[in-house]
């Protein structure tokens, strides 16, 4: 019996996440669930987007499966996705985005995976008003949060047999901060000769993502770009229902699905799980039971190919369960 982390969220965080935790056991997989609030969710018990308790169940058990929570935009309690990332210095947010066939997108063959840095950059909350009518944000950049990402990168394609990896940057404007990251991911770069090498001024890398998105394979990138492009990538391979990932570090690994709460359609049971799911893969992937990881992916796939039993972003008409329960009777 393994014992981990989970933490529903808020919006369809909880329904989605039960989906991938009736999956996990469908499949055979022991977890012994401890269930804690974040977000909206742990204001409204602990006057506390993120409870102390959240933070150690999560140290004790070193694996969690977590749920969007909410983040006010322009006010509000800081962000509980962030102060996670550094509490638990979870420095890097991997999301791999393959193409599902039958899922709504005209790309093919996508398959690429991002690696962000999660501590730093802008999203360090370093800002403050200057006056009534200026505000600073304090981009930080530093020579070794760069190179842990990139390492963790470049270690994944050599393990992973991935033959390029991308870093993406604006060193041509931000030329000390964004200068400082393309070094350093140079400089890792350079003890891995067998991999191809590449760096990619941002914009430019959102255009040739969108033109010819199966050309890339490995992308490293700072913490705002890395959200920007993954949010974006999750749109070509057919929507953010569609796109998990994991925030990662050297004390945890917490899975969580790309998208939001998307309170546009929280309680009614139709967000689509397949995120969440294969969250769930990513987990128990990292656990080492790669039988049942394998299982799951491939009865996820089977039923979005097939198409019939399937959420109404995927242009089905069936519910959160309905869709869990294909995945299920497909193992
Ligand atoms: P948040 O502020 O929490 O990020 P949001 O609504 O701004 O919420 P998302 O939650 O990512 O951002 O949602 C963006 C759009 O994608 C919404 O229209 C939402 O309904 C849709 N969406 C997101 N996740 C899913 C899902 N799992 N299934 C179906 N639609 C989804």
């Amino acid at each position: 019996m393994y014992k981990a982390t989970l933490i529903p969220g808020d919006g369809i965080g909880p329904e989605v996440i039960k989906a991938a935790t009736t999956v996990i056991e469908a499949a055979g997989v022991k977890i012994s669930w401890d269930e804690k609030p974040i977000g909206q969710s742990a204001m409204a018990k602990h006057n506390n987007p993120l409870p102390e308790d959240t933070i150690s169940s999560i140290k004790t058990n070193r694996i969690a499966l977590k749920g969007p929570s909410t983040t006010e935009v322009g006010k509000g309690f800081r962000s509980a996705n962030v102060s996670l990332r550094q509490r638990l210095n979870l420095y890097a947010n991997i999301r791999p985005i393959k193409t599902i066939e039958g899922a709504n997108t005209k790309y093919k063959d996508i398959d690429l995976i991002i690696f962000r840095e999660n501590t730093e950059d802008l999203y360090m909350g370093v800002e403050h008003m200057v006056g009534k009518d200026a505000a600073e944000s304090i981009k930080i950049i530093t020579r070794d949060a760069s190179e842990r990402i990139a390492s963790m990168a470049f270690n994944y394609a050599l393990k992973e047999n991935r033959k390029k990896v991308t870093c993406g940057h604006k060193a041509n404007i931000m030329k000390l901060s964004d200068g400082l990251f393309l070094s350093s991911v140079k400089n890792i770069a350079s003890k891995y000769p067998d991999i191809e090498y590449e760096e990619v001024i941002m914009e430019s890398l959102f255009m040739k993502m969108v033109m010819n998105p199966e050309k890339f394979d490995v992308i490293v990138l700072p913490n705002l770009y890395g959200d920007l492009l993954a949010e974006m990538c999750a749109g070509l391979v057919g929507g953010l229902g569609l796109v998990p990932g994991v925030n990662i570090g050297v004390e945890a690994a917490v899975f969580e699905p790309t998208h939001g709460t998307a309170p546009d359609i929280a309680g009614q049971g139709i967000a689509n799980p397949t995120a969440a799911i294969l969250c769930g893969v990513m987990l128990l992937e990292h656990i080492g039971e790669k039988e049942a990881a394998d299982r799951i992916y491939n009865s996820v796939r089977h039923v979005i190919k097939e198409g019939k039993y399937v959420t109404r972003d995927l242009g089905g008409s069936y519910s959160t369960m309905d869709m869990t329960k294909a995945v299920i009777d497909n193992l």
